[in-house]
């Protein structure tokens, strides 16, 4: 982050604002909106700020600029069309840790006006760091006509009730998912067709209802898919944003955590070569527990649940003890990997079938049934492929495969730093002890790795061709 959005109190507070044009009117709109108490100093000014200093609502001093017009001030705004004043108010506002946003001149600030969505109490800013405002704009339209109009109106009623609430329901989590019924239910629509009373009385009645209830906990097995977040299915992303606490794996990536609800509690229960595994029956415990407690709780998975994910076990675990869960599939390894490289698994030229394989190795060999794979007219995806991968291009050779049929290895699927390394049963081995491959990687074995030449689409750096 470049700089840290916070919301800033200014009822009151001196604001001084030197130049007094058309931007300057558009700022001091702003400032007066906030209840500021705000100073204009310019020689001239345009109708606009004369008016509001006739009408008592701001001071106008009809003179340049001096050093200690800025005593006291809280936030001081700079924009005169003579860049020297500018800079010079920046420099002076610095000296003395007074914030100062100088209009159009990124440099001399040390805040920034963002787009603002106003539904106050509700606010969004939106900033690009004066990278693109336009961006900033259409972004700010975009939510101005997603958010109903009335959204103020509901937040000022939670606000209003939020303490009768406190003392009603005493569980933080009873009382979260209290509030996520008013928020998304009945009673939000009720306030945003404008009946606040009707809402009221639907509000005070559920409140009621809620007030002895303990919350039952729930598990959501969540497939959160290879890595890129836009990948991840609608239902994942609502439940990611409800989960009280969430459990997640080495294979979830930074991106696709970052999606999850905010205030939720975070447990890493990934398996590290060198560290302390967390064991299945551990994090089976875990779930169960958490659940009882009347949480609910995400149990976030790389890829596909069902998918060489154990997802099945989990939920053995908790139907043998009584607890509600729900799963919700992700995009698994291969499909993320496949489409992002360009290899379709069953193209018709070439595979009439795909085969999702385990490639894990048990001690020296991987034991798999070679005759079976070692076909032609059908693709075969490897997972967790890497330790085993000289062992399982020879055996398919030696099975039958031809030592030119294509294979790739794709490293870190779906996500930015994605490479693709591509070659042969025969040469794969060698080229990818080229390179400093690290985990997660995946196998593709078939004519269709050669489609990867004309269908190749999303950027890599770092790949073979
Ligand atoms: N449930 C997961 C698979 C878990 S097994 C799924 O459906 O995808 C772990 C293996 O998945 C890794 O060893 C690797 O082979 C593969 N994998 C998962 N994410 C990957 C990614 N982004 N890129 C490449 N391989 C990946």
């Amino acid at each position: 982050m470049d700089t840290l959005p916070l919301f800033h109190n200014l009822r009151g507070a001196r604001c001084v604002v030197v130049g007094a044009g058309e931007v300057a009117a558009r700022k001091l709109d702003l400032l007066l909106r906030a209840d500021a108490a705000v100073e204009v100093i310019a020689p001239q000014s345009c109708a606009a700020i004369s008016q509001l200093a006739e009408a008592g609502r701001i001071t106008l001093l009809a003179r340049a600029y001096q050093r200690d017009d800025l005593s006291g001030a809280s936030l001081v705004i700079a924009a005169t069309d003579d860049p020297a004043v500018n800079k010079q108010v920046s420099e002076h506002a610095r000296a003395q840790f007074t914030p100062v946003n100088v209009v159009d001149s990124p440099d001399l600030c040390t805040v920034i006006f963002p787009s603002i969505v106003d539904r106050s109490p509700v606010q969004i800013a939106i900033g690009t760091n004066g990278t693109a405002p336009v961006l900033a704009r259409m972004l700010r339209t975009q939510l101005e006509a997603l958010l109903p109009g009335g959204l103020g109106n509901l937040a000022e009623l939670a606000g209003r009730l939020r303490k009768k609430v406190k003392v009603n329901i005493p569980g933080e989590s009873e009382r979260k998912a209290f509030w996520e019924k008013v928020f998304q239910g009945p009673i939000a629509e009720l306030m945003y067709s404008g009946r606040s009373q009707t809402a009221e009385d639907s509000f005070n009645t559920l409140l009621t209802a809620s007030a002895n209830t303990k919350l039952k906990g729930e598990v959501y097995l969540v497939g959160g898919g290879p890595g890129d977040p836009d990948l991840l299915t609608l239902r994942a992303l609502r439940l990611m944003q409800q989960a009280d606490i969430v459990l997640y794996d080495r294979l979830i990536s930074d991106a696709v955590l970052d999606r999850v609800r905010r205030d939720s509690e975070r447990i890493y229960v990934g398996k590290k070569a060198g560290e302390h595994p967390v064991t299945q029956a551990n994090i089976n415990e875990k779930l169960v527990e958490f659940a009882r407690a009347g949480k609910r709780v995400l149990r976030l998975k790389g890829g596909d649940p069902f998918i060489f994910g154990r997802g099945g076990e989990e939920i053995e675990h908790l139907s043998a003890h009584g607890i509600t869960f729900q799963v919700v599939p992700g995009v698994t390894a291969a499909s993320g990997c496949a489409s992002y490289a360009g290899i379709p698994l069953t193209h018709r030229d070439y595979a009439q079938s795909v085969i999702f394989q385990t490639g894990h190795r048990k001690g020296d060999t991987v034991d798999l049934d070679w005759d079976i794979l070692a076909k032609p007219n059908q693709t075969l995806v490897f997972y967790m492929a890497l330790n085993g991968l000289k062992y399982i291009c020879d055996k398919l050779q030696k099975h039958g495969l031809s030592a030119e049929m294509p294979a790739a290895l794709v490293e870190n699927g779906t996500r930015p730093e994605q490479r693709v390394l591509t070659g042969d049963l025969q040469t794969l081995p060698a080229i990818i002890e080229q390179y400093d491959i690290k985990a997660p990687t995946l196998l593709i074995v078939g004519e269709v790795v050669t489609l990867r030449n004309t269908l190749s689409w999303f950027g890599e750096e770092g790949s073979n061709g």
